[in-house]
């Protein structure tokens, strides 16, 4: 039975797993079977250790996401290394709070640029691969500002809900073709991100108070959907979005 949720001789590029719920999800896939490629700014050492005591292979690409036209060549030195992509996580992602009505440009453009422009584009050019080969899996990681608001967060809404909506798109297109496209929409998780919410007393106990499993999540919860998503178990998973927050989005 858990042979269909194997990751035995597959291959992952994963962007974002130098810590927080990427380096749990990194691992996860190493655990599971998966060769881990992670893409982040700075070499994370401990990532790729904790990959190769999984009795893995896996290796660290730095490349700042911000640089969109630097994409095909890390997609192409990723397959050059390790012959095919199997899945695809886009998961590194960034935050700037300030009011709507002060919002800097600057941190608009580099939310925009990192949790969407370059989520599209790695789909892109990893799906080029992944049509090429008949088969592939891509998660991308959403939010639960893909369906609201949030406050003080425009960019980062904006950003986390296009990804909802053209995971769906891509879906659509790739379905037939052997592609599966889903995202996963984390709620409140204990991570750096967070950081500046946890601190606020009045918000952190706001948001505390409505969530239903009565916690902020843990990275570890996020593994068993990853591994789920990146697996032979979701074959006839597309273009869904699996929340995964102790009941929120419910309430
Ligand atoms: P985190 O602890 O801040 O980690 C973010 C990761 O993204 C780091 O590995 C970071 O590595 C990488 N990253 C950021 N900017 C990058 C860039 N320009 N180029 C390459 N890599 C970059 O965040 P997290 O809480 O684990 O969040 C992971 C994902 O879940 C994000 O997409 C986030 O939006 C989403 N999410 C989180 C929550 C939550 O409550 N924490 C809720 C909903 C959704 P470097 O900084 O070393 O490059």
């Amino acid at each position: 039975m858990l042979e269909i949720f194997s990751l035995k001789g597959k291959t992952a590029l994963f962007t974002g797993g130098s810590r927080g719920l990427g380096k749990a999800m990194a691992v996860g896939l190493a655990k599971a079977g998966a060769e881990v490629t992670v893409v982040g700014r700075k070499r994370d050492q401990d990532v790729v250790d904790r990959i190769a005591a999984c009795g893995v292979r896996g290796e660290f690409y730095e490349h700042d996401l911000a640089d969109l036209d630097g994409i095909p060549a890390l997609v192409a030195r990723v397959k050059a290394d390790f012959g095919k992509i199997d899945i695809l996580v886009n998961n590194a992602g960034v935050q700037s709070r300030h009011k709507a009505a002060e919002f800097p440009r600057q941190d608009w453009n580099f939310v925009i640029d990192v949790n969407m422009n370059a989520v599209f584009f790695l789909c892109q050019e990893v799906g080029k691969l992944m049509l090429a080969q008949g088969k592939g899996k891509i998660i991308n990681i959403a939010s639960l500002l893909s369906f609201q608001g949030g406050f003080t967060v425009p960019a980062y809404a904006a950003s986390k809900g296009a990804v909802a909506q053209f995971s769906k798109s891509l879906a659509n297109e790739w379905a037939s073709q052997g592609i599966n496209v889903n995202c996963i929409a984390p709620g409140y998780m204990d991570t750096e991100m967070n950081t500046a919410l946890i601190a606020d007393a009045g918000r952190s106990r706001q948001i505390l108070e409505r969530i239903p499993a009565g916690r902020w999540g843990k990275p570890e919860d996020m593994v068993g959907a990853a591994v789920y998503l990146a697996s032979a178990a979701s074959d006839y998973v597309n273009g869904t979005i699996i929340t995964i927050d102790g009941g929120w989005m419910g309430r």
